[in-house]
């Protein structure tokens, strides 16, 4: 597969990018995950603290009232009345019991309730009983640390607390709402905190339903070890909750011996680290993206003046030199596009000067064939002439006008003879460069015999033209005709010294094409030479007499004008040269 270089720039930076991206987002996620971790942990650990502080001040002050209001109502006419006073001051309170002990076991003495209260908030008298019957206090606690708090609720739907407190031989007993304790344990997105009491038993918790039911939260990691005073504080990993993660952390409060915990699920340092990814990734599609257009600008800058140049090469290889590859930067690719400007214009001159070369070497070539043709030329003119001086002397010394009119018609038949030949030959030497207008080849085909006609018949040369009409080529009627010129002259070289017949015809070949056959009966040609016909500078003919450039020349001239030049020779019969071109349409 072929890719151009904006595609390798652009899959080079986008795919480096990536990497870096990535590579990025997983050092900064992991190392952000690690620290979220480590705050999860520390934040738990100090809620716990802070939590368990207010519930036991919470509870000191609930403790303190009922201790003042106990001890004030002792002098008192009516203890009841004083008593009440307490309920005033502590709007969670649903009722109060004073205990005190008859044998091994507790005796209540007084229970006191605000009926107002109760009502108000929907309990009733009974549920407060089934509250004594199905959690009662456990006195052996209360005289154990001094005071006592558990979970009282009762089914379906009323949530109570035990605060219990030693009053030196008595015991005084509460039923609370657990709102003011609920406020502390307020739910926050990112932990869940709640009191646990020495027993394991869930005492406040947000979700009221699972206080109702008294779960036991000693399966948790760490808490037996806390609830037995093993560690006052302790931060752990739990797996809990739908088998998630939690991170937990436990307070415990002395007296009474509560526990507070706190849970964190640990996702939620995934979740930030989470949205830090999601953030990061659309920053680095971002970045991605403008690097990619970034990179399609330059390379597209980059590459189209290469493609530019890449375009005028190919002209440069069609022979088309007269390019000119706009410079338009001062980097590699612009030294480039000035190399190739520079190498363009030598090309042209050289190209100019190869084609001056031809043309000089044609034309030379053209004059050789011409001096071998002197003397034949001469002697074409010389003939006439001679008998124009003869018919003039005649005429001079005659007083017959018929005669001397007789005469003259000669003289002037002569003359013309003279002329026709004059002209033939001066058109042939004339140089016309770069002619390109139809030709008659028949018409070339008849020139070449004028100039060589007596050259043949005295050499015992027959000559056989069968022509067909039509024969138009587009080209340089000179150039064509020294094409012609050369190969008869060679035909006669081979004829000589017997003689033979020279046959010139033109055809109709294939493909819109004229065919021009120059055949003659000579001595035909050995393999060798036939091998090196074309080759300048190539003759088998004695000094002074072939050039060698005659062929080589032809072949030029018949390659310039689109065509073919082919041979057929057979030793001792003949050769025959076949010119094949482009028919004019
Ligand atoms: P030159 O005529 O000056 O030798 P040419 O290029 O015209 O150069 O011809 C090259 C050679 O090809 C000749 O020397 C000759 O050996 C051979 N040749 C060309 N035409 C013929 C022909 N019609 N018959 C035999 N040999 C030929
Ligand atoms: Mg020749």
């Amino acid at each position: 597969m072929r890719f151009s270089i904006r595609y390798k720039m652009l899959l080079l930076v986008t795919g480096v990018l990536v990497v870096a991206m990535l590579s990025y987002l997983l050092l900064a996620s992991t190392l952000f995950q690690r620290d979220k971790r480590a705050f999860i942990f520390d934040l738990n650990a100090s809620i716990a603290h802070t939590l368990s502080e207010e519930v036991a001040s919470a509870v000191g002050s609930v403790s303190d009232k009922l201790l003042f209001y106990v001890a004030a109502s002792k002098a008192q006419k009516d203890p009841r009345a004083t008593l009440m006073k307490v309920f005033a001051g502590e709007p969670d309170l649903l009722q109060i019991s004073l205990w005190s002990k008859q044998g091994t076991s507790f005796a209540r003495d007084a229970t006191l309730t605000d009926a107002p209260r109760l009502a108000a908030f929907n309990v009733t008298s009974d549920d407060l009983e089934t509250a004594h019957k199905e959690h009662p206090i456990d006195f052996d606690a209360v005289l154990a640390t001094g005071r006592f708090v558990a979970n009282a609720s009762v089914a379906p739907d009323v949530s109570l607390l035990w605060l219990a407190i030693k009053d030196d031989d008595r015991v005084i007993a509460a039923l609370l709402r657990p709102e003011r304790l609920l406020r502390i344990f307020g739910e926050s997105g990112a932990y869940v905190a709640y009191l646990v009491d020495g027993r394991g038993q869930l005492v406040v918790h947000p979700d009221p339903e699972r206080v109702i039911k008294h779960d036991n939260m000693r399966h948790l990691a760490g808490l037996d070890a806390a609830l037995a005073e093993k560690s006052s504080r302790a931060v752990v990993q739990l797996r809990e909750r739908d088998g998630q993660t939690v991170i937990g952390a436990y307070a415990r409060i002395k007296d009474p011996p509560l526990l507070v915990v706190t849970e964190t699920p640990e996702s939620e340092a995934f979740n930030a680290s989470r949205e830090l990814i999601k953030k990061s990734a659309l920053f680095a599609v971002g970045i991605v993206l403008a690097a990619m257009l970034v990179s399609i600008y330059f390379s597209r800058r980059l590459a189209s003046p290469l493609k530019r140049l890449s375009e005028a090469m190919t002209d440069v290889g069609r022979g088309e030199f007269l390019v000119n590859v706009a410079v338009e930067s001062r980097d590699e690719v612009g030294v480039l596009a000035t190399a190739f400007n520079t190498m363009a214009s030598e090309l042209q001159d050289r190209d100019k000067r190869i084609e001056q070369a031809r043309d000089q070497l044609i034309h030379s070539e053209k004059l050789a064939a011409l001096g071998a043709l002197s003397a034949e030329i001469s002697h074409e003119i010389k003939n006439p002439l001679t008998s124009v001086l003869g018919f003039a002397q005649i005429a001079q010394k005659s007083t017959d006008l018929a005669e001397i009119k007789e005469h003259l018609a000669t003289i002037e038949k002569q003359t013309k003879r003279v002329r026709e030949l004059l002209d033939n030959t001066l058109r042939f030497t004339r140089v016309e460069r770069n002619q390109n207008e139809p030709v008659n080849l028949n018409d070339v085909v008849g020139d070449t015999l004028k100039l060589v006609r007596h050259q043949l018949a005295s050499q015992r040369i027959k000559v056989q033209s069968t022509l067909c009409d039509g024969a138009l080529v587009l080209g340089n009627a000179g150039q064509l005709q020294q094409v012609v010129l050369n190969m008869v002259m060679n035909a006669q070289h081979a004829m000589r010294p017997n003689g033979g017949t020279l046959t010139l015809a033109t055809e109709h070949g294939g493909n819109g094409s004229v065919c021009l056959k120059i055949a003659d009966t000579g001595s035909g040609m050995d393999e060798a030479t036939r091998a090196q016909l074309f080759k300048p500078f190539f003759t088998t003919k004695p000094k002074g007499e072939g050039t060698g450039l005659g062929l080589s020349v032809s072949q030029t001239i018949v390659e310039q004008h689109k065509g073919t030049i082919a041979v057929e020779s057979a030793e001792g019969k003949g050769t025959t040269f076949t010119i094949t071109l482009p028919r004019r349409s």
